[in-house]
């Protein structure tokens, strides 16, 4: 299959197949697939220890956990801990978010409405609106607030008791919160890209769940695709199911999976149409960098922010491009990967190798 020459490249980048943000097609069965405690939760094995102790001291004490703020790329199970931090606990949860939550008066509203020991999920809390955000360190710290009432010189401030709760705070990046906020939290944990091997299991219990027939290199094949995220995992593997079902025998074995990506143009490493349209304009074009990133993105028809925010972060992660001072660099591996050599192989010099050495 050829994946380069003449494609069009992906222009929205919400429908990458390969995004780690959900869809709404993700929310429907994402449901079904979340595990609901600590035991059936894959990786992340630290996270998993650490949050096991917080949450049976709490018990042990009758008291309500700490807050705990996870960090980590969309995909990775954050609402899912959030769901089973709640479900050890014994205690409803309640959902919400940064950006839904503009005013005080909204997070004011939301607090005083939770119950004794009820989780909160406070997901993209670093785009919380600045006056929430002081709100809720009270909330936090003394489970209080103060309601003010009326306009200007007028205005009093009616202090509310709240019943002690436990805020589960979501971000995509913790150096992103202000250190009071960050702070509040009893336990922060990293939530890391799943290996390949996690991925599986993953897969393989979805699998089960959704009744769906899989070999073991079935499996493999999209856990090496699914860029180290579940997410993007159990939707490569809904859309195998459906390939598998309309042009084999419904079972998917790794040739299967191999050939039903293609047509959804995930290559072996989990690169789109939009990853591979950039490096290959960074290396047929500008003979592997270093370029700036506003000529690239116009080599490529992408405005400057989707090459930067949704292609470049895993490229780089994937150590195929570099970000220097000079623009942006392919590395040997994006040659090696695009089966092309790079020039200065062909004329025998060291060339831009120096980049990446020392
Ligand atoms: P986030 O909140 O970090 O964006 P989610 O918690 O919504 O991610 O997880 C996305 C999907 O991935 C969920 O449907 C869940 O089924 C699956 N998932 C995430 N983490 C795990 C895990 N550790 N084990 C099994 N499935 C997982």
């Amino acid at each position: 299959m050829n994946w380069d020459e003449g494609s069009t490249p992906a222009t929205h980048p919400g429908d990458r197949v390969v995004s780690g943000a959900a869809d709404g097609d993700d929310q429907a069965v994402e449901a079904a697939l979340r595990p609901k405690d600590l035991g059936e939760f894959v990786g992340q094995e630290r996270v998993r220890e650490q949050l096991d102790l917080v949450l049976r001291a709490a018990r042990g004490r009758g008291a309500t956990a700490d807050h705990v703020l996870l960090s980590g790329a969309p995909g990775l199970g954050k609402t899912t801990l959030s769901m089973i931090i709640a479900a050890e606990m014994g205690a409803p949860i309640r959902i919400t978010s940064g950006p839904a939550i503009q005013h005080a008066g909204d997070l004011a509203a939301i607090l005083s409405s939770l119950t004794e020991g009820e989780v909160l999920f406070l997901d993209e809390i670093h785009r919380m609106s600045r006056p929430a955000e002081e709100m809720l360190y009270m909330a936090m710290e003394d489970f209080r607030v103060d309601v003010v009432v009326g306009k200007g010189p007028g205005a009093t401030a009616i202090p509310l008791e709240l019943p002690p709760f436990t805020l589960v705070g979501a971000t995509t990046r913790a150096g992103l919160l202000p250190p009071p906020l960050r702070d509040r939290f009893g336990f922060t944990g990293h939530m890391e890209f799943y290996s390949p091997d996690e991925l599986q299991r993953v897969i393989n219990r979805s699998a089960r769940l959704l009744d769906v027939d899989i070999a073991a290199d079935g499996a493999a094949e999209i856990a090496g695709r699914s860029r180290g995220t579940p997410r993007i995992a159990n939707r490569l593997l809904r859309r195998v199911r459906d390939y598998a079902q309309v042009k084999a025998d419904g079972v998917i074995t790794g040739q299967v999976a191999a050939q039903a990506l293609e047509v959804y143009e995930v290559d072996g490493r989990g690169l789109d149409r939009l990853d591979r349209a950039v490096l290959t304009a960074l290396l047929k074009l500008f003979g592997g960098g270093p370029v700036g990133l506003s000529t690239l993105a116009v080599a490529v028809g992408e405005e400057r922010e989707t090459v930067e925010e949704v292609a470049e972060p895993f490229l780089v992660r994937e150590g195929l491009l570099a970000r220097t001072p000079r623009g942006r660099v392919a590395t040997p591996a994006a040659w090696s990967h695009l089966g092309m050599v790079p020039p200065q192989q062909v004329t025998g010099g060291s060339g831009q190798r120096g980049l990446f050495e020392g």
